[in-house]
């Protein structure tokens, strides 16, 4: 299995719902995102995926979440804009871009410096 990743961050203002601590109150963070692909076999170019590519799908993702108060936007509106439910949404919008050869293997969200969370399946 072939696996590539790439790097990207976005800032954003959340606050969590039904919690107690920092995180309640209105406040943002710059947040790192990292995306792995996985293939089993290279394209004619050796690669996974270019990574041109992969940064033009990623970035269409962040441009949405990028400079937004996370709580106004859907799904976020419903569900806590956690770190968590970044990377979820973060997969699931990548996965919609990547149903072939090339499957989403793994989505990393830090808030902030050791502080990060993961999703995969
Ligand atoms: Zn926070």
């Amino acid at each position: 299995m072939y696996y590539i990743y790439k790097e990207a961050t976005f800032s954003a203002a959340h606050r969590l719902r039904d919690y107690h601590g920092k995180c309640e109150r209105l406040h943002g963070h710059n947040w790192k995102v990292r995306v792995y692909l996985k293939s089993e076999t290279l394209d004619d170019q050796g690669m996974v995926v270019d990574f041109s590519v992969l940064k033009e799908k990623l970035n269409k993702i962040l441009d949405y979440l990028d400079h937004k108060y996370l709580n106004e936007i859907p799904p976020f509106d419903k569900i806590n804009p956690s770190a968590e439910n970044i990377a979820k949404f973060i997969f699931d919008r990548l996965s919609e871009e990547f149903k072939e050869r090339v499957r989403v293997h793994r989505v990393m969200v830090w808030e902030s410096e050791g502080s990060c969370a993961i999703y995969e399946e």
